[in-house]
């Protein structure tokens, strides 16, 4: 078996309340494990649906996992449904039954006999124990296929798919792997990174490659299908390597790496200090490094200078704000040093921009932000347009912010002369 469908179960998800975070998980672990998901289908909390559902893959795939509607709330319609579907009658597991009630006992609770039906389960299934929470998953073997039932509540979904799925679909299989390797790149638009990218991803089958955009820049997830799992690694590591030397500085990591965090680690190895002087970002840029744990050994501090009048504070002279204007290379050009020297820091970024949705003109559209970026060796200015909305724009500053300053620490640990002197790598 290589290949299964999912069925996700809950009115909820239909009507967006509930993101089908439980998919995406699956989607991962099945992968994981050697298992493509060939096709998922959300459905609601209605008995036909569910059955016409369940009905369909199997006939499809043969192999269906469900996740909802076994919760003692909906009074187990998914379990009825497929049991009445593989024709197979609902059995009462007195083992089930005193697991529930030595539970309820723990909580000071009686059980009801209105509990009963959480304690039958479809013939012949196997009931996969639920350390999580109330409701077993099931394993149904029939003559029409597998059905694997499991609850919606993604902890539990979790617990299960990691404890008793996984390890029972690795013993069916061959051993077989499907694995995912991300790069992580920003500053360069994804259609600009496609071309700098083709040759190498012209010679990569049978590995696959996706280009997932984000706020953050653009990741290329590379995938290789069904291979052992030692040589899904190293055919991963190999084209990881050959896209890095094509792409340069601007993968800034792989898998889960925050750039912040890398920002911090190369500050540390070239003992570096940080600080801010945020405008447009309003914090956004002291959030993203200071929710890395640890943070304080390389950023000392950073100052929201919103209004005017808290530019000046900084120090900046009211001349450069009333001449320029605070959205101007001028401020930047006066904050990110006045930063600089009231933290103490030897590295610092200034950004000051238009984040809209007013206050833009023709000179300075919506989107403009000014950023300055001074170390010992003096100040380097830059200006972009970035596109989107309010929130977009500011997040995107804060992450071409922290890439700045990832290029000037990394310069300033391979024994660079100050940012006022390098050619950095920056857009
Ligand atoms: P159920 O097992 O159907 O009673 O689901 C219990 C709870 O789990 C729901 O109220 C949702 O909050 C959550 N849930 C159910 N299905 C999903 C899903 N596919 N993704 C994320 N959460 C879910
Ligand atoms: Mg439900």
């Amino acid at each position: 078996m290589t290949s299964l469908e999912l069925v996700t179960i809950g009115t909820e998800l239909l009507l967006g309340f509930t993101v089908d975070t439980n998919s995406a998980f699956l989607g991962q672990a099945f992968a994981e494990a050697g298992v493509r998901v060939a096709r998922r289908t959300s459905v609601p909390d209605d008995p036909e649906a569910v059955r016409e559902a369940v009905r369909e893959a199997l006939a499809r795939t043969g192999f269906v996992v469900t996740t909802g509607g076994l919760g003692p709330t909906r009074d187990d319609l998914s379990k009825k449904v497929v049991a009445d579907l593989l024709r197979l009658p609902l059995v009462f597991r007195p083992e089930i039954w005193d697991e529930l009630s030595a539970r309820w006992a723990r909580m000071g609770r009686t059980i009801n006999d209105r509990n009963r039906s959480q304690a039958e389960v479809p013939q012949g299934a196997t009931v996969l124990p639920n350390r999580w929470g109330t409701a077993p998953g099931l394993w149904i073997a029939a003559a029409e296929g597998v059905v694997v039932m499991l609850p919606g509540v993604p902890l539990e979904m979790r617990g299960l798919v990691t404890h008793e799925v996984v390890p029972r679909l690795a013993s069916m299989g061959r051993g077989l792997v499907v694995r995912s390797l991300t790069l992580r790149t920003t500053g360069i638009p994804e259609s600009l990174l496609a071309e700098q990218v083709s040759a190498v991803e012209d010679g990569i089958a049978p590995l696959t490659l996706a280009y997932l955009p984000s706020l953050e820049g653009v990741d290329l997830r590379l995938t290789a299908w069904n291979l052992p799992p030692e040589a899904a690694a190293a055919a991963l590591q190999e084209a990881a390597a050959r896209f890095r030397a094509v792409v340069g500085n601007q993968c800034y990591g792989a898998g889960d790496d925050d750039l912040a965090a890398v920002l911090l680690a190369a500050c540390r190895s070239a003992g570096l200090t940080l600080a801010l002087a945020e405008s447009c970002t309003g914090g956004m840029i002291a959030e993203r490094i200071t929710a890395v744990p640890g943070s304080s050994d390389a950023f000392l501090g950073g100052e929201v200078c919103y209004a005017n009048s808290a530019k000046e504070r900084l120090g900046v002279p009211p001349r450069i704000l009333e001449e320029h204007g605070a959205v101007s290379e001028e401020a930047v050009r006066a904050m990110a040093p006045l930063a600089r020297a009231k933290f103490g820091a030897d590295l610092t970024v200034a950004v000051s921009g238009i984040a809209g949705p007013s206050g833009g003109s023709a000179e300075k559209p919506v989107g403009t932000v000014w950023f300055a970026f001074a170390d010992a060796g003096g100040v380097e200015t830059r200006r972009v347009n970035f596109p989107g909305t309010r929130h977009e724009i500011r997040a995107r500053a804060s992450q071409y912010a922290l890439f700045g300053l990832l290029s000037r620490a990394k310069s300033a640990g391979a024994g660079g002369m100050g940012v006022a002197r390098l050619n950095t790598t920056l857009p």
